[in-house]
């Protein structure tokens, strides 16, 4: 076995988190400037002295509990990969299933979209990629999320993604959409998830939304419809106890078709709906 991957085994032992091993290895093999193939594939690597003191660190940050997509300072969402840092939630795979659905909307080959709260990028820039003739606009309330989604979007050579500063419609006066996706805060204040594992490190901003985690939401649907073209569609991502009163808080603002939908953990995770 390779010093590399006895390293890896050895501090996946002592790290913390739901994947020590795979967390040691991502975080070896980027620091090598290698796939976690090669750890495996060659065992004569050894580490030199500065390599394994850069390694020791690494772990050091993972096992006070900070995130492997910040230390990396990197994250795969969808089929890009997105830089990332503590001024944004970190892409979780979960929100895939809202990109899957957004691209089998009945939308204009042109579609005017936005993404509120768009944070590192990676919803409007998913979106981008699979659909050069849209138009997205990606907000968010946070300067530096934003100025981290535009250092993505140059990243990713997208050219049909504007960013903007905005309270999710604060700056937008009467522009109108075909789509509005969201991913928003929406965890209540009280949730014991707040103090266990990633979240702690992550932005309040993007995870909390008042005592029931609904404020952010009960926002964008309220304000929604002002802001869709006729037929257009609202899709947001929820948490998986919220998907009954986020499908009435539609009902209430005037949509129609309103529709949840699991994720493949089998989770209530986003819900969607049409302005008539
Ligand atoms: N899905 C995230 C979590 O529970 C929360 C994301 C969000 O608040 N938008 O970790």
């Amino acid at each position: 076995m390779s010093e590399a991957a006895i390293a890896a085994q050895l501090a996946a032992a002592e790290l913390a988190g739901d994947s020590p091993e795979l967390d040691a290895e991502l975080l070896l093999a980027d620091l090598l400037g290698v796939s976690r193939t090669y750890l495996a594939t060659w065992p004569e690597r050894e580490l030199s002295a500065a390599e394994q003191a850069a390694y020791r660190e690494r772990l050091a940050r993972r096992r006070s509990g900070e995130p492997v997509a910040y230390i990396l300072g990197e994250q795969g969402f969808w089929t890009l990969q997105l830089g990332c840092d503590a001024s944004t939630l970190i892409p979780r795979p979960e929100t895939e299933l809202l990109v899957e659905q957004a691209l089998g909307l009945a939308l204009p080959a042109r579609a005017a979209v936005v993404d509120l709260g768009t944070g590192s990028g990676a919803i409007a820039l998913a979106l981008a990629s699979e659909r050069p003739a849209w138009q997205l606009l990606a907000v968010d309330a946070q300067p530096a999320a934003v100025a981290l989604a535009e250092r993505n979007r140059a990243r990713c050579q997208l050219d049909n993604v504007t960013l903007l500063v905005s309270d999710w419609f604060a700056e937008l006066g009467g522009r109108q959409f075909d789509l509005i996706v969201s991913n928003p805060p929406y965890i209540d204040s009280g949730d014991p998830h707040l103090s266990r594992g990633d979240l702690r490190f992550e932005p309040h901003s993007a995870l909390v939304a008042g005592p029931d985690g609904l404020a952010g939401l009960r926002q964008i649907i309220g304000a929604a419809p002002r802001h869709l073209n006729a037929g257009g569609w609202l899709l947001v991502e929820h948490g998986y106890h919220q998907a009954e009163p986020v499908a009435a808080l539609f009902t209430a603002a005037g949509f129609g078709g309103v529709q949840g939908c699991r994720d493949l953990n089998g989770v209530p995770r986003t819900t969607l709906g049409q302005w008539r």
